[in-house]
């Protein structure tokens, strides 16, 4: 059993009649209620709600303190490889691309892990493009004794693996994965995804599933916002993660809600056109939704997003930031300034995004929160 046979139970088209259909009565029941479920999620994340914005950002604040205090986590992403055999029309990695290729060797990976250990970080992100040969196992088997030693948390957001593959990474000091499903709508999934092992939609769903068989600590979900109708795409990552939490309660979950970004290669380039647009106070919407929704689940946004959005929706139920991002593999050490995956918005320093929180009566948390504060 996966989460594949509950995503066979729902329809599309119904979920997005039925999110539509949403009254203010409806969203009104679900603000006033304790605890809140998927068809409350729906009434929030409707176009209902967008009145009642004022009212779910207080009790989305007021849940986000109650279980996380001020404090807000700070991790980097480190790129490790740009390699990949995956075609997505949205991406500047996309094998189709002709950009410089890079592959970190291990003398690379020592530079750039400790250019990101003077900036203070204690949790990193590790990424590359999905290149099984490449950058698989074997290369990860090699880069993760390196790299883990000097980090209290370590993630990847690499290409989705099999549950034997992710119990040895785990052996090597991997804490969490991020796996993005993308857009939940099968036949949009298949236009934007044209070639490489990424065509399979179902592996990647599963993905979750094998990753919590395996005893991962944390896993990441969550939809590329604009890829499809962002109101049911997002409803599908609440429904899995309800039906993550069910089935593996140990389990630690995050959830990311990347909009759209210019990349090498998109549609026109420089100029990604989303089929459904997110606006800003939309997107706090939808924070504020999934906070109301689940008062434990990590909010993690990057800097994809805008310095002044990133500021002023910091308190509102986001647990987890980025920061001083570069997207391209050497882009700390060793300055290399192109072959990046999409350009970043927030491209403030470490020290400045860690200024601008303690400015807001936040504490800055280096480390993974939760065993930050577990000993
Ligand atoms: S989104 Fe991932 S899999 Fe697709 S081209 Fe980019 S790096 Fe490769």
């Amino acid at each position: 059993m996966s989460f594949v046979d509950t995503f066979n139970s729902l329809n599309w088209d119904d979920i997005s009649m039925s999110i539509y259909a949403k009254t203010a009565q409806d969203v009104e029941r679900a603000l006033a209620k304790p605890k809140r479920d998927l068809e409350d999620f729906k009434a929030l994340i409707s176009p209902a709600a967008e009145g009642y914005l004022e009212q779910m950002a207080q009790l989305s604040y007021a849940a986000t303190r109650k279980r996380f205090g001020n404090t807000m986590s700070l991790y980097i992403p480190l790129y490790l490889s740009n390699l990949c055999a995956n075609s997505c029309t949205y991406c500047g990695f996309s094998m189709d691309n002709r950009i410089k290729r890079r592959t970190l060797n291990q003398e690379e990976v020592l530079a750039e892990t400790q250019a990101i250990k003077k900036m203070k970080f204690d949790s990193v992100l590790l990424v590359t493009g999905e290149h099984e040969t490449k950058v698989g196992m074997n290369y990860f088997r090699q880069m993760l004794p390196i790299i883990k030693p000097h980090f209290n948390y370590l993630a990847m957001e690499v290409q989705p693996l099999d549950q034997v593959d992710y119990a040895e990474l785990k052996e090597l000091g991997l804490d969490a994965v991020m796996v993005y499903q993308e857009t939940y709508h099968p036949s949009t999934y298949a236009e934007h995804h044209l070639r490489g092992n990424k065509m399979d939609f179902n592996y990647r769903l599963e993905t979750p599933d094998r990753l919590a068989k395996a005893g991962i600590d944390k896993i990441g979900i969550g939809a590329l916002i604009g890829l499809e109708e962002w109101r049911t795409d997002c409803f599908y990552v609440a429904a899995h993660l309800d039906y993550l939490e069910r089935t593996y309660w140990q389990t630690r979950y995050s959830i990311s809600f990347p909009r759209l970004r210019p990349c090498e290669g998109a549609p026109i380039k420089g100029e990604v056109q989303p089929k459904s647009v997110m606006t800003d106070k939309q997107l706090v919407q939808l924070i504020c939704a999934y906070r109301l929704l689940n008062p434990e689940v990590e909010l993690s946004l990057s800097t994809r997003e805008s310095e002044k959005f990133r500021d002023n929706v910091l308190p509102l139920g986001i647990t987890t930031m980025s920061a001083a991002s570069k997207t391209q593999p050497g882009g700390y050490a060793l300055e290399e300034q192109e072959l990046e995956q999409f350009e970043i918005s927030d491209e403030r320093s470490a020290n400045s995004v860690e200024s601008m929180i303690r400015s807001k009566g936040f504490d800055p948390v280096w480390r993974d929160w939760h065993s930050a504060y577990s000993g």
